[in-house]
C-alpha cells in the first residue's frame, strides 16, 4: 500500500468540509435543543499570552461540521453493543465503500429519493453490493454553501435522502456498514414525514449501523474500489463526532 500511495497508483482524497463557524449545523423545531456551531478562541498567537506559539481553545457539537454518527446517537440504537464512538472496533472505520451517484436526480428535485429501484439499477451496472461496506448517497449537495445548503422553507428543511424501503434493503438485504451523505443528515430533510421517521437513523442505528453526513467531494470517488477511512474521536459515551474522512482511490498513475 506505501509503494502504491508512492508511485501514484493510489491517491488520497478528501472528503471533509472545513470546520469553521460558517458551516451550517442541523436546525430542529425551537421546543428541541439545537446543535452548536463550530467555535474557535484564541489562546495566544507569539504574543505575551504565549511568546512562541500559537494555538485555539475549540467548542461544537459532535454532530457539527463532517460527523460520524454512532449507533446510541439514536433512541433505535440506545442498547446496541459497542454503540458509542469509544467503544467502536476500530477496524470498524476502514472499509470498502460504493457511491450510488444520485446528482442528475438532486439537480432536478431537491427532495429527490434514493429508492430500492434506484439501488437495484446501480446494481446491474456496478455489481452486487457487497457485506459490509459503506454506501454513500452522492448528490453533489456539498457545492451548495450558506442557506441554499440547510434549504429550509417554512414546512422545514428539503434535501435529498434515502427511503425507508431503501434503508432497510441496505440493512437488510445488503448488510451494509454504514450510510453516507452530502447533506446535513443522513435522513432526507423531509424524512420527519416517512414511517418510521428520520429513516435513516432509526433503521441504521436500530441494527448498529453507522452514518456519515456533510461529506465533500463524492464526485472524486469511482462507484466501487475506494477504501475510506473514517475514525471518529474517541469522546466517552460519544454519539458521534466530527472527523476527516479520507478515502483511498485507484490514481491517475494506476
Ligand atoms: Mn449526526
Amino acid at each position: 500500500m506505501a509503494l502504491a500511495l508512492a508511485s501514484g497508483a493510489v491517491e488520497v482524497v478528501d472528503l471533509t468540509h472545513t470546520l469553521d463557524p460558517d458551516f451550517p449545523v442541523i436546525i430542529l423545531p425551537p421546543e428541541f435543543g439545537q446543535c452548536a456551531r463550530f467555535r474557535m478562541e484564541e489562546v495566544s498567537a507569539y504574543d505575551h499570552r504565549g511568546p512562541g506559539w500559537k494555538w485555539h481553545n475549540i467548542s461544537m457539537s459532535e454532530h457539527t461540521g463532517t460527523h460520524f454518527d454512532a449507533p446510541v446517537h439514536w433512541i433505535s440504537g440506545r442498547d446496541v453493543a459497542n454503540g458509542a464512538v469509544d467503544e467502536i472496533p476500530v477496524d470498524r472505520f476502514v472499509g470498502p465503500v460504493c457511491v450510488i451517484d444520485c446528482s442528475a436526480g438532486a439537480a432536478e428535485d431537491e427532495d429527490y429519493e434514493l429508492t430500492v429501484p434506484v439501488i437495484e439499477a446501480w446494481e446491474a451496472e456496478h455489481g452486487r453490493i457487497p457485506a459490509d461496506a459503506w454506501v454513500f448517497m452522492r448528490t453533489d449537495w456539498s457545492r451548495r454553501s450558506g442557506a441554499a445548503y440547510l434549504n429550509m422553507r417554512e414546512d422545514g428543511a428539503h434535501s435529498p435522502g434515502p427511503t425507508p424501503e431503501a434503508v432497510r434493503f441496505l440493512v437488510e438485504q445488503r448488510d451494509i456498514r454504514g450510510f453516507g451523505t452530502e447533506t446535513v443528515g443522513t435522513d432526507a430533510g423531509q424524512g420527519m414525514h416517512y414511517n418510521p421517521p428520520y429513516p435513516a437513523h432509526y433503521i441504521l442505528h436500530g441494527n448498529g449501523r453507522y452514518g456519515l453526513q456533510c461529506l465533500a467531494h463524492l464526485d472524486r470517488l469511482p462507484a466501487t474500489g475506494a477504501l475510506l477511512m473514517a475514525a471518529p474521536l474517541k469522546i466517552r459515551n460519544g454519539t458521534g463526532s466530527p472527523l476527516r474522512v479520507l478515502a483511498l482511490v485507484p490514481g491517475e498513475a494506476g
